[in-house]
């Protein structure tokens, strides 16, 4: 059975103090929490003393970013076995701000997609459309192209113990959220496409909508049958923002015990 999975991805944002003032607050708010997955993705800089805090929680880790390398001369950047090394369950990638302003493409995220697998992290595979792929009626298209690159070059097994994450690019952060009924649909898309490989993998895939979500719309998100979670930008910044979504989770007809 898929479980709701909640990310909150804090960005390039926060200090050592706001960080673990956040932390302490989020900890202690669930701490009942066990129906939903949680995990928080803050600065890399942050990981290690997030996850110190973290150490009798439910709440998991997760990473914004990785490395296609896992050790070698790569000036600045992390590895997946590091983030292991520091407990941390879960890695975005692809997403849109890395694909724009790091011009990653498709077959570089599959690079990503495939050592985090190696190790035994779960990717997030972050995908969506922009504003004029929408307006043109691209969304699906776009989606399942990217997504297709993965299975092309790793194969269908590679989405076992894996997420998705539907993002369209100008619903981040605009204030302006896809409708669930839309998002609803291109989750379907997606899911039906990799059922077209294998069943059992579209049935158990944690496929997530991500994009201005907010403790006010989240609900109708949880209330499609293909929405398995959301990922949250700005909302999971403010820890009451974000303790409701967790907590629309916990209470929703979709969420299952432990
Ligand atoms: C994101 O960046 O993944 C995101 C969903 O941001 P926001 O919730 O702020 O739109």
């Amino acid at each position: 059975m898929r479980r709701l999975l909640i990310i909150g991805n804090w960005k390039l944002n926060g200090n050592k103090n706001t960080i673990t003032n956040l932390i302490i607050t989020l900890v202690n708010t669930f701490d009942n929490i066990s129906k939903c997955n949680v995990a928080i993705a803050p600065p890399v800089m942050y990981l290690d003393i997030t996850k110190r805090y973290l150490l009798n929680s439910r709440i998991q880790l997760c990473a914004q970013n990785v490395d296609i390398h896992l050790s070698g001369s790569f000036t600045g950047d992390i590895s997946a076995e590091m983030l292991q090394d520091l407990n941390v369950r879960y890695a975005l990638i692809g997403h849109s701000e890395r694909r724009i302003h790091h011009k990653e493409n498709d077959a570089y995220i599959a690079k990503k997609f495939f050592i985090l697998k190696k190790v035994g992290l779960i990717p997030i595979l972050c995908v969506g459309e922009n504003k004029r792929e929408y307006d043109s009626g691209y969304t699906q298209s776009v989606c399942i192209n990217q997504i297709n690159t993965i299975i092309t070059l790793l194969g269908i097994e590679a989405f076992k113990n894996s997420v998705i994450a539907y993002e369209p690019i100008w619903a981040i952060g605009s204030g302006a959220s896809a409708s669930p009924e839309n998002a609803q649909l291109v989750h379907k898309s997606i899911r039906d496409y990799i059922a077209s490989y294998d069943t059992s993998i579209a049935d158990k895939i944690t496929i997530q909508y991500g994009g201005s979500v907010t403790p006010e719309n989240v609900t109708k998100f949880f209330d499609q049958k293909d929405i398995d979670g959301v990922l949250v930008g700005a909302a999971s910044l403010n820890a009451n923002s974000f303790s409701m979504i967790v907590q629309t989770a916990e209470n929703h007809k979709k969420s299952y015990p432990a």
